[in-house]
């Protein structure tokens, strides 16, 4: 964000932008096979997170995108403020050549940060984000400003193939957006209306995160270039424009931590290894693969690394979600009914899982061969109970092995080698061969 003053004397010429609508210029671009496409990133209020984490993507990964290596995706031609090689006007001129309809190639729109209102800027003959600068006046030496972002976009945004709004700035308003700020930042979706469709005919697709997992971003956009080769379908999107595959499900149906909240263990403390909801994760109600994903090449990720979910990824983020880690109220009510429930399963799931750690062979000769530890096949007690298991567990399914009757196993008569091989003898029960 930035502010300037500029003379009285520009104040009147400046254009009243922006308005909350772009200008409805529809143009229908050709579907099929498309060579090169180009990609104008805007960045509005943001912290460039968005930017950092597209440029960790790896399926596919930027590189791939940008030298057309990745099967049947036309060469993406990125004009991005950071990592474009040119500046000045060798940089926008690309943009203009767009908004005038010169470019002779498809474009599309990537949006990073939220749409400040410049009006509010403009009021003291400033602005808030903007990128190049354009005359003002008539002829040589007369007057130029900056060109908000806002005006980019309205400008640009009914002649692209898509626009595509990046981390929650960009599509809910994020963090700029909270009550109280000062820019009346707003969405994509909130600066160009309802009724706002590309040039194919699509609304706002929205990658929200903040900062979005790059892999996120190059897979929806993926999915979109073959659609525009007519090479796909129309990606599924959501009744709120998010990638549907990436994001139908919430944070805690695919996090590693589920197990311990269905078992009714909760973290207290950070760097603990159990469920965070106590601590203030909202997982449970947020949509969300981070965990799914991993942050970058498929590592990382916010509850791997230990920390809650605090929504980041939702429309009502930050608003809705603050005071960050502190437990969200309704987990008072499902972590009681899942301690009280877990508690029982835990124990259930514990007796099976000693049952299954052990081979059939030591539960047989009640001897377990473990330099690590001195430990006994199966207790008493668990032996009634996983036979009471058993029976249930093969009620009219086949059981393994050979059918009843046939006493002698593998490592009876058969068993390979000499007796004297065999270092403990504690095989010996049912050895009934005479190598030895
Ligand atoms: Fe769910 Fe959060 Fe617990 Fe993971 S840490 S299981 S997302 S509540």
């Amino acid at each position: 964000m930035a502010t300037a003053t500029q003379p009285e004397s520009l104040k009147v010429v400046q254009p009243s932008v922006p308005e909350t609508k772009p200008d409805p210029k529809p143009q229908r671009l050709p579907l099929g096979p498309i060579q090169t496409v180009h990609v104008f990133w805007l960045a509005g209020m943001s912290c460039d997170g968005c930017s950092i984490s597209v440029t960790g993507a790896t399926n596919p990964g930027i590189e791939g995108l940008l030298l057309g290596t990745v099967p049947a995706m036309p060469k993406v031609i990125l004009h991005h403020p950071v990592l474009s090689v040119e500046s000045g006007e060798g940089f926008t001129q690309p943009f203009k050549d767009a908004v005038a309809g010169q470019l002779g190639a498809p474009y599309v729109v990537v949006y990073e940060g939220s749409v400040a209102d410049e009006r509010i800027a403009e009021r003291t003959g400033g602005y808030f984000c903007a990128m190049g600068m354009e005359a003002m006046g008539e002829g040589e030496g007369g007057e130029s400003r900056p060109t908000p972002t806002a005006t980019w976009l309205k400008r640009m945004a009914p002649g692209a193939a898509a626009t595509i709004a990046i981390g929650t700035c960009a599509t809910w308003g994020g963090v700029p957006s909270a009550e109280g700020n000062p820019t009346g930042a707003m969405s994509l979706m909130d600066f160009l209306g309802k009724d706002y469709r590309s040039a194919f005919g699509l609304p706002v697709i929205n990658i929200p995160g903040c900062a979005p997992q790059g892999d996120n971003f190059t897979e929806t956009v993926f999915a979109v270039l073959l659609f525009l080769q007519g090479l796909g379908p129309l990606p599924t999107f959501d009744e709120l424009g998010r990638p549907a595959w990436l994001f139908a499900e919430t944070v805690h149906r695919g996090c590693t931590r589920a197990g311990y909240y269905e078992e009714g263990v909760f973290a207290k403390n950070y760097g603990d290894p159990e469920c965070l909801v106590d601590i203030g994760c909202w997982g449970p109600v947020v949509n969300c693969n981070i965990v799914k994903r991993g942050a970058i090449n498929h590592m990382g990720g916010c509850m791997e690394a230990g920390g809650v979910c605090i929504g980041c990824t939702m429309p009502g983020f930050p608003d809705k979600f603050s005071p960050f880690y502190k437990a969200p109220p309704g987990a008072f009510f499902s972590t009681a009914a899942s301690m009280s429930v877990g508690a029982v399963i835990r124990r259930l799931r514990r007796l099976s899982n000693r049952h299954s750690n052990t081979e059939v062979r030591w539960d047989v000769l009640d001897h377990v061969p473990s330099g690590w530890g001195n430990l006994k096949a199966q207790p008493l007690a668990l032996k009634v109970t996983e036979l009471f298991y058993q029976k249930w567990q093969h009620f009219r399914a086949k059981k393994p092995g050979r059918p009843p009757g046939e006493e002698d196993r593998f490592w009876g008569g058969d068993r390979p080698g000499n007796r004297a091989d065999y270092h403990d003898h504690s095989a010996t029960r049912e050895d009934t061969d005479d190598r030895s």
